[in-house]
C-alpha cells in the first residue's frame, strides 16, 4: 500500500502542487519498479535484487520521497548499512536529493546507531555517557592483561582463544549476561567455564567500555527491559530502511523488528549473492525468510556493462546454494573483460603500474577512477612499491599502507639495528618489541648513561657495554643484544638479509608472539615482506656480487620514507570486503590465484559453504566495475600459502569468449589448478567440480616481437617488451634496468 498524502501547496506559476512536482521529479530517473519500490513505504517491504541494479539508489530516493513528499520529518527515519564508506555512500546520495539541512544523523551503521542510543541511554545502566569503545586492538590488549592477571601462559594457549571465548560467550548468553555480569551492580557468580569471560568483562566496567558485540547487546538489552525507552524509540522511529541486510547476524535482525514495532514499517535490502560475512555470524537466511507485505525485486544492472554483468553472472552461476536471477542491462557493449596472466608477481604488478600509467597519459580515465582490488591485505605491497616507484598517487581503503603498518615497521628497524647500531630511532622502536620489561625509567636511565659516556654513545652501545649491569637484570634486554648481535654476526658471514630478518625475528620472539596470537595478518605482511626481500637479493645479484644490507635498507628508505600523496585523486586499493556496495569505473581485482582467491584457509576451515561464499566474494569484487575490469595472476611461489601459483579456478569459470587473455598464458596451467582443486577436494572431503576451459587462444606466432610479450637476451636475460618503435627496436624492460635493442637479439620465451 502507498499514500501519496497532504498535497496542499500550489506552485504559483504552474498552479500544480508543490509535493507532486516533487514526486515526478524524484522518480523521473528510475524505473517503473524501482519507482514501486520507492513508493512502497508502509508495511513490511523487502527488495531483492542483483549487484548494480539500484538497490542503495532505491533507498536514498525511498528516504528523499518520505522527506520531501510525504513530508515525514528526518529525524522519524532510521536507514542503516553495513560498513562506514556504504554509510557515506548513501548520506552524499541522499543529500543530493532533498534540502540541505534536512539529513539527520539516522542515517548510519548499525553499530554508529547503536552508539547513538547508548549515548543517550546508557545511563540506565549505570555506564557514564563517556563510554569507551573499545577496538580490535584494545580487546587484545585487555585479554592479554586478564591472561596474564590469572596466570594463563600465553604459550599454552593463545591471545586469538580467549578472544574467541569472548565473542562466543557473549553470542550464546546475549543479553543475559549484560544484567547478570555486566552492570555495575550486578552480583552473579560465574560458573567456573565462564571464570576468563568474568574477569574479562569485570575489566571492562572498570573502565566503563564497551566491545563491539556489546554496542548491539546494550541496545536490545535496554530496548527489552525498560518498555518507556522501547516504546519512545519506537514512536520515533516510524521508517526503517536497512541496506546490505544480507549480511547481518540474528541478534541486527532483533534489533531492527524491536525497532520498526511501532508503526511497524521496516524495509529491507539486500542481495543474497553478496552475502560474505557469513563466516562471522551473518544469516542471509533470515533475508530470504522475511515475511513482508510487498516483495520488488529489481533485475536491471545500470552499473557495468554487459561484457562485466556477463563474466559476473557466469562465475555466480556455479553456486548451487541458491535462487537463480535473471539481471540484464541495455548499456552498451563495450571492451572485453582482460584476464592479464604474468610470469611472477613483479612482472604483474608493474603491468598494473604501466597499464595505468598509460591510460591516465592518454586521457583515459583519472587516477580516483581506479580501483584495485585483492583478497588479502599483504597482496598490496607489490603494487605499492611500483604506484611509488612510478609516482602514481594512491590510498589505502580501510587500511593501512603496507610499509608503514606497524609488524613491516618493527621488522625494518631489527634491520636498521643491525645494519648501525647508533639508529636511536630503529633501538626506540623495537627494544620493547615484545615487552621486554624495559620502561619509561629504563629508559631515561640508559639515555643518561649514553650521554655520560666517555665518547657520547648510542642507545644500543651503551646497553651493550651495560649489559651485566644490576639494573638490567630484571629485564629482558640481555636477550635483546643477543638477538642483535647473532643478527650482526649473520649479515657478517655473507648470511642473506631476507634469512637474517627470518632469524631475528624468530630469535626475537616476534613470531611467536604473532603466531600465538594467531594473528594471521601480521604473519602474512611479515611472509610478504620476507618473500619480497628475498626477490629483491634474487635480482641485484650478479654472478657473486650480491646486494648488501646497507644497499637494501637505502632502497627500501624509498618506500618507508615516501612523501605520499593522496587527494581524491588518487587510485583505490582495497579488500574486496571494504569494496562492498561501492563501484569505479576501472576495477582491476589482483593476486586471482588458486589458494589465495578462493583462500583455501578458509575452504580448510569451512568447506564446501567456504567455497561459495568465496564465490559469491568474486562475484562483488567483479560487479564493482562500470566500465572496464581487468583480473590478473602471476605464476610463481606463494609464500603466504606455500606451495606454487596456479589461476584461480573463477578464471575457469568465465567462458573463453568473455576475456581477453594477455600474457603468456600456458594451457598446462589450468590443468594444475584442476589438480589442485581436486586434491584439496578429497583431502577435505567435499564435492568438487570438473571445470572445463579452453585453451586459450595461441595468438598467431608469425614470430614477431609485440608489446608484452616476453623475450630473452643473450647477456641480460630475461626482460619485457614495453614498447616496439616504428623502426623496429625493442624498449625492454630487464631486472637490470631499460634498454632499447633490435629484436634480432631477442627470443621470444614461452
Ligand atoms: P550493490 O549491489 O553493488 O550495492 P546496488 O543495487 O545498490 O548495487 P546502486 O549502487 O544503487 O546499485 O546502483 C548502481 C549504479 O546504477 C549507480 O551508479 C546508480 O546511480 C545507477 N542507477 C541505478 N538505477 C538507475 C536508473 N534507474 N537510472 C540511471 N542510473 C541508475
Ligand atoms: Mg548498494
Amino acid at each position: 500500500m502507498t499514500f501519496c498524502v497532504f498535497f496542499v501547496k500550489k506552485c504559483y506559476l504552474c498552479g500544480r502542487n508543490t509535493e507532486n512536482r516533487m514526486m515526478e521529479q524524484l522518480l523521473k530517473n528510475l524505473n517503473d519498479r524501482q519507482q514501486e519500490a520507492v513508493q512502497a513505504t508502509e508495511g513490511r517491504v523487502r527488495i531483492i535484487a542483483g549487484a548494480g541494479s539500484g538497490k542503495t539508489r532505491v533507498i536514498a530516493h525511498r528516504y528523499a520521497y518520505l522527506v520531501n513528499v510525504l513530508g515525514v520529518d528526518p529525524g522519524n527515519i532510521l536507514c542503516m548499512t553495513f560498513t562506514n564508506k556504504a554509510a557515506q555512500e548513501m548520506k552524499q546520495r541522499i543529500s543530493r536529493l532533498i534540502d540541505p539541512g534536512y539529513i539527520n544523523d539516522y542515517v548510519c551503521t548499525i553499530h554508529g546507531f547503536c552508539v547513538k542510543f547508548l549515548r543517550k541511554e546508557i545511563h540506565r545502566l549505570g555506564f557514564p555517557k563517556t563510554f569507551t569503545i573499545l577496538d580490535d586492538d584494545d580487546k587484545k590488549a585487555m585479554v592479554k592483561r586478564v591472561m596474564e592477571a590469572m596466570g594463563i601462559d600465553r604459550k599454552q594457549s593463545t591471545v586469538k582463544k580467549h578472544l574467541d571465548i569472548i565473542g562466543r560467550t557473549k553470542g550464546a548468553l546475549r543479553t543475559d549476561y549484560v544484567g547478570s555480569l555486566m552492570l555495575p551492580n550486578s552480583t552473579e557468580k560465574p560458573t567456573a567455564e565462564h571464570l576468563f569471560f568474568y574477569n574479562y568483562v569485570q575489566e571492562q566496567l572498570r573502565l566503563f567500555a564497551v566491545d563491539f558485540d556489546d554496542l548491539v547487546y546494550f541496545t536490545l538489552y535496554i530496548l527489552h527491559h525498560f518498555s518507556e525507552v522501547r516504546e519512545k524509540w519506537q514512536s520515533e522511529l516510524n521508517y526503517l530502511q536497512i541496506d546490505e541486510v544480507q549480511d547481518c547476524d540474528a541478534d541486527e535482525w532483533e534489533l531492527f523488528t524491536i525497532l520498526s514495532g511501532g508503526l511497524g514499517n521496516l524495509c529491507v535490502v539486500g542481495d543474497p549473492d553478496q552475502a560474505i560475512y557469513e563466516w562471522r555470524g551473518s544469516k542471509p537466511q533470515l533475508f530470504v525468510d522475511f515475511e513482508s507485505d510487498t516483495d520488488i525485486i529489481l533485475n536491471q544492472n545500470y552499473r557495468s556493462t554487459p561484457d562485466i554483468l556477463d563474466v559476473a553472472n557466469a562465475i555466480i552461476d556455479h553456486n548451487r546454494d541458491r535462487v537463480p536471477k535473471e539481471l540484464f542491462t541495455q548499456r552498451p557493449k563495450a571492451v572485453r573483460v582482460v584476464h592479464y596472466h604474468a610470469e611472477n608477481d613483479v612482472e604483474e604488478c608493474k603491468w598494473i603500474s604501466e597499464t595505468i600509467a598509460k591510460a591516465v597519459k592518454k586521457g583515459k580515465g583519472a587516477y580516483g577512477e581506479i580501483a584495485i582490488l585483492f583478497r588479502a591485505a599483504y597482496l598490496s605491497r607489490g603494487v605499492e612499491q611500483e604506484f611509488i616507484k612510478n609516482g602514481i598517487p594512491y590510498s589505502v581503503w580501510g587500511g593501512i599502507r603496507f610499509f608503514e603498518r606497524k609488524e613491516i615497521k618493527d621488522a625494518l628497524s631489527y634491520l636498521r639495528l643491525i645494519a648501525n647500531p647508533n639508529d636511536d630511532l630503529a633501538f626506540l622502536r623495537v627494544c620493547n618489541v615484545p615487552s621486554r620489561k624495559f620502561g619509561k625509567k629504563s629508559l631515561e636511565w640508559l639515555a643518561m648513561l649514553a650521554a655520560n659516556a666517555d665518547t657520547p654513545a648510542s642507545l644500543y652501545e651503551a646497553l651493550l657495554a651495560s649489559i651485566s649491569m644490576p639494573e638490567l637484570r630484571r629485564t629482558k634486554m640481555a636477550e635483546f643484544v643477543r638477538v642483535i648481535e647473532d643478527g650482526r654476526a649473520l649479515i657478517a658471514k655473507g648470511c642473506g638479509i631476507g634469512s637474517t630478518l627470518d632469524q631475528v625475528l624468530t630469535n626475537s620472539g616476534l613470531k611467536d608472539e604473532y603466531r600465538n596470537d594467531e594473528d594471521e595478518e601480521r604473519l602474512e605482511n611479515i611472509t610478504e615482506l620476507l618473500h619480497s626481500i628475498k626477490d629483491y637479493e634474487d635480482s641485484h645479484r650478479l654472478g657473486d656480487e650480491v646486494a648488501t644490507l646497507d644497499d637494501y635498507l637505502q632502497d627500501i628508505a624509498l618506500y618507508t620514507n615516501a612523501d605520499y600523496r593522496s587527494d581524491d585523486d588518487s587510485v583505490r586499493l582495497m579488500t574486496i570486503h571494504q569494496a562492498k556496495g561501492l563501484e569505479f569505473p576501472y576495477v582491476f581485482v589482483m593476486g586471482l590465484n588458486e589458494g589465495i582467491f578462493p583462500s583455501h584457509r578458509a575452504i580448510r576451515e569451512r568447506l564446501k559453504p567456504a567455497e561459495e561464499e568465496e564465490r559469491r566474494l568474486m562475484y562483488v569484487a567483479v560487479t564493482r566495475a562500470e566500465r572496464e575490469l581487468i583480473l590478473t595472476e602471476s605464476e610463481g611461489f606463494s609464500a603466504a600459502n606455500q606451495c606454487g601459483k596456479y589461476p584461480s579456478r573463477f578464471l575457469m569459470e568465465i567462458p573463453s569468449d568473455l576475456v581477453e587473455v594477455k600474457g603468456r598464458m600456458r594451457p598446462y596451467l589450468y590443468e594444475e589448478t584442476q589438480n589442485m582443486v581436486n586434491y584439496l577436494n578429497e583431502e577435505l572431503g567435499i564435492e568438487g567440480t570438473v571445470y572445463y576451459k579452453e585453451e586459450p587462444k595461441k595468438e598467431a606466432d608469425d614470430g614477431e616481437i609485440r608489446a608484452g610479450d616476453i623475450v630473452e637476451h643473450p647477456v641480460f636475460g630475461r626482460g619485457l617488451v614495453d614498447k616496439v618503435k616504428e623502426n623496429g627496436s625493442c624498449e625492454v624492460e630487464f631486472t637490470s634496468g631499460r634498454r632499447t635493442l633490435l629484436p634480432r637479439v631477442l627470443t621470444k620465451v614461452g
